[in-house]
């Protein structure tokens, strides 16, 4: 069973691929304990192979350290007879000043120094394209180090700046409304890939006239984030850590489509702000838009979304409704959904449908929308309309594809039909 366990965690590519992440999550969860002794070497064995190819080969034995974690980290400098507080130490000089060069972080020993250069290294994403929209968004594709490329998005507003990262290569879930489910899937992302993109945001953005920075945090981009909770809890501990990003816990947002063991993982590891795509108010519709609902229905999903918010009367689950003409969008659908938010502290986003090609779906009508808003907001549910971003530069919400190699083919599936 270690054995068995320790495979599942240092190989998040097939991981996925078994499709049997949710037994994994709970198997995960019950056996937290048993492995915690050896969760820092199999991140470090995860990250060795997913980071740097060679490493896998023996030819170069070397270590990203972006995706390590402060316990990761601690464990990584203990292992170099090197005290704990190294952690907070590199931490600051890769995240805050975002220097990649160990010689030049003088508060490290030279041994010390020399040390990280000869066994380890930070390494960020490459920028293929950065797009920027007539109104502010920018878009970068990134490439990994396997050649496929994943998008990143910031979309920045009058008082705050929001940065919306991917989580997967693809997506396994299938949408039907979204561009990235469209394209299929290729594989889950490092914690060190993940946070990359906001290193590279962050960097990027300092170099920008406008000094634009990142506020909040969105895992609202290409993937579902609880088929990678491996390597997205150790990218958000990086966000909210002091000597890293140092982000306050409702400036992150996990989205999800409605994977259910993943939001009782987040609320027991890293609990942040969490949203959920709803897109329907009832299972027959919404087992048709967003398949995962088979497996997950909406009544146990609000079970979970109560269960994520009880202890916290502040907080509120988000849950987002993409506006689809004739599909979703009707007084009887706003009733609807009055109805299943009894209960749950609750905040809509109304999000008008951005053009996908191939896929027949329209816009709701501005005014429709109000109307629909108003039904909501007269039942006491905050709802807001989400203004549409990036639209020119295909960076708005269901328009991210990336470029990369589809391994469940569903690409070329839908390309024939
Ligand atoms: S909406 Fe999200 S979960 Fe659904 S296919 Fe697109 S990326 Fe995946």
């Amino acid at each position: 069973m270690l054995q068995q366990a320790r495979f599942e965690r240092i190989s998040p590519n097939l991981w996925n691929e078994t499709q049997c992440t949710d037994r994994i999550l709970e198997k995960t969860q019950k056996s937290k304990s048993t492995f915690s002794f050896l969760k820092m070497r199999f991140i470090r064995e995860a990250s060795s192979q997913s980071d740097s190819p060679e490493t896998a080969l023996g030819t170069n034995v070397t270590t990203n350290l972006l995706g390590y974690d402060r316990d990761a980290l601690t464990g990584y400098f203990a292992e170099l007879g090197e005290p704990s507080f190294r952690a907070s130490q590199i931490m600051k000089w890769m995240h805050r000043r975002r220097e990649t060069r160990f010689d030049e972080m003088t508060d490290l020993s030279k041994p010390l120094r020399r040390q990280l250069n000869e066994t380890a290294e930070i390494r960020g994403l490459e920028a293929v394209s950065e797009s920027i929209s007539v109104d502010g968004t920018i878009k970068w594709l990134l490439r990994l180090d396997d050649g496929n490329c994943v998008e990143t998005v910031f979309i920045p507003e009058r008082t705050r700046g929001t940065l919306c990262v991917s989580s997967q290569v693809g997506c396994t879930l299938n949408c039907t409304f979204c561009a990235t489910g469209r394209m299929g899937y290729n594989r889950n992302l490092t914690a060190a890939e993940i946070i990359a993109q906001v290193w590279h945001a962050c960097s990027r953005l300092e170099s920008t006239v406008s000094k634009r920075v990142v506020t909040n945090i969105v895992f609202m981009g290409m993937g579902e984030p609880f088929y990678n909770c491996d390597s997205m809890i150790p990218a958000i501990r990086l966000l909210l850590d002091d000597c890293s990003y140092g982000f306050g816990k409702r400036k992150v947002t996990v989205s999800t489509a409605g994977v259910i063991p993943g939001i009782k993982r987040l609320a027991e590891e890293c609990k942040v702000s969490l949203a959920v795509s709803l897109h329907a108010p009832n299972d027959e519709l919404r087992n048709e838009l967003v398949p995962i609902n088979r497996k997950y229905p909406i009544a146990d999903l609000m079970k979970a979304c109560r269960g994520y918010v009880a202890s916290d009367r502040r907080s509120r689950v988000t849950f987002e409704y993409i506006m689809l003409k004739g599909i979703n969008d009707s007084i009887w659908h706003a009733r609807k959904l009055v109805r299943i938010l009894q209960g749950v502290r609750a905040k809509v986003n109304l999000i008008p449908y951005n053009r996908v090609e191939g896929l027949s779906y329209e816009r709701t009508a501005q005014d429709d929308i109000d109307i629909f808003r108003d039904i909501l907001l007269n039942s006491r549910i905050m709802t807001i309309t989400r203004k549409t971003r990036g639209h020119d530069v295909n960076a708005a919400c269901g328009q991210l594809v990336g470029k990369f190699h589809d391994r469940t083919k569903r690409s070329a599936r839908l390309a024939v039909q």
